[in-house]
């Protein structure tokens, strides 16, 4: 949406009422989810403007053409016009149902701008114009064109898959052994073997086949092993005490993931950071299948030992540049992480 179009005029009159010191809250709503800080301007993007008369139309800087603003593309006309803020419509008259053009100049073309006006005019007599009928705005996430709230909820949901996207990208990125790396992949996907998992693939069947191995108190799927379990939550705290930060985790392990790199500014830091998560799950997890399959017991201070060794063992073979002594990584993990 664009600040001092009819639309905005109308919505502002509507709802932003100046006796009012509060705008509605459907205004508020509305221009936070519209706002470029917001959803990666969703909604502008899935606007375009349908050309008929041009009355609603800046001839040099809206994108009528679709091929970009003329504004930008002929910078040097523009300023030669001296109709720079007027709309499609009073570029032109009709003459028996026949659109002409008529561009006002500062001064008389010279023959490097006549060689541009060639091809200025190709562009802009591309579009048809209508008489008589009013420009609108289509809505192209739907076939119909008619904007709809389901139509938006695929858009936006559209950009949290490419989000997810991104995500899973970092991930292969990371300087970790690749079968933990396919590790983190399965968890983030939720398809690794947890009790959870062979319940619903119908491996499991008894109530009490499917309860954490840890605490037998929870059935054991993936958020609930590796972050939620007593047993998960004080290795995730012993770990951040060790980092030195002071957290709230989240429980769903796409949020974990994403959060364990706040205290990070840097691409080099992110990967360095998530080293340690995935060491953290891995060791989790190893610790999980040694309970099981070799009667171990409970450590949360053995896994805490594995997991600073494994995450700067992994950071000195597949990291260049990191060359942090084991003492110091055990001693300050943060600071080795922000020289990254
Ligand atoms: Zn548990």
């Amino acid at each position: 949406m664009e600040r001092g179009s009819l639309w905005c005029k109308v919505l502002r009159a509507k709802y932003c009422n100046a006796n009012h010191s509060k705008p509605s809250s459907w205004w508020l709503d509305l221009s936070q989810v519209c706002s470029p800080e917001g959803h990666e301007m969703w909604f502008e993007d899935n606007i375009k403007r349908k050309l008929r008369e041009g009355n609603d139309t800046l001839f040099w800087k809206d994108d009528w053409l679709n091929q970009g603003k003329l504004i930008d593309k002929y910078p040097r006309l523009f300023h030669l016009s001296t109709q720079g803020n007027y709309h499609v419509k009073k570029m032109g008259y009709w003459t028996n149902g026949t659109w002409n053009w008529d561009f006002k100049w500062r001064r008389p073309l010279r023959d490097p701008e006549n060689q541009l006006l060639k091809t200025f005019l190709l562009s802009v007599n591309t579009a048809t114009l209508h008489e008589g009928s009013l420009d609108s705005w289509t809505w192209t996430a739907a076939a119909e064109g008619m904007y709809t709230v389901s139509s938006a909820y695929d858009v936006l949901q559209g950009e949290i898959v490419e989000e997810r996207g991104r995500i899973f990208q970092n991930l292969w990125e990371i300087p970790a052994p690749s079968n933990t790396l396919a590790f983190g992949w399965r968890v983030l996907h939720d398809r690794n073997q947890t009790r959870e998992n062979l319940r619903k693939r119908h491996v499991l069947h008894l109530e009490e086949e499917v309860v954490c191995p840890l605490c037998f108190h929870a059935e054991e799927s993936s958020s609930h092993l590796l972050f939620t379990c007593p047993f998960a939550w004080n290795v995730w705290m012993a770990t951040y005490k060790w980092l030195g930060i002071t957290t709230v985790l989240p429980k769903e392990v796409e949020g974990h993931f994403l959060q364990h790199i706040s205290f990070c500014w840097s691409k080099r830091q992110m990967l360095g950071a998530w080293v340690i998560w995935i060491s953290v799950i891995w060791s989790i997890w190893s610790h999980r299948n040694a309970i099981i399959f070799k009667e171990g017991n409970v450590d949360v201070d053995k896994v805490i030992d594995l997991i600073q060794f494994r995450s700067w063992s992994w950071l000195r073979g597949k990291f260049k540049g990191f060359c942090c002594s084991l003492y110091d990584w055990q001693i300050q993990p943060a600071f080795a992480i922000a020289m990254l």
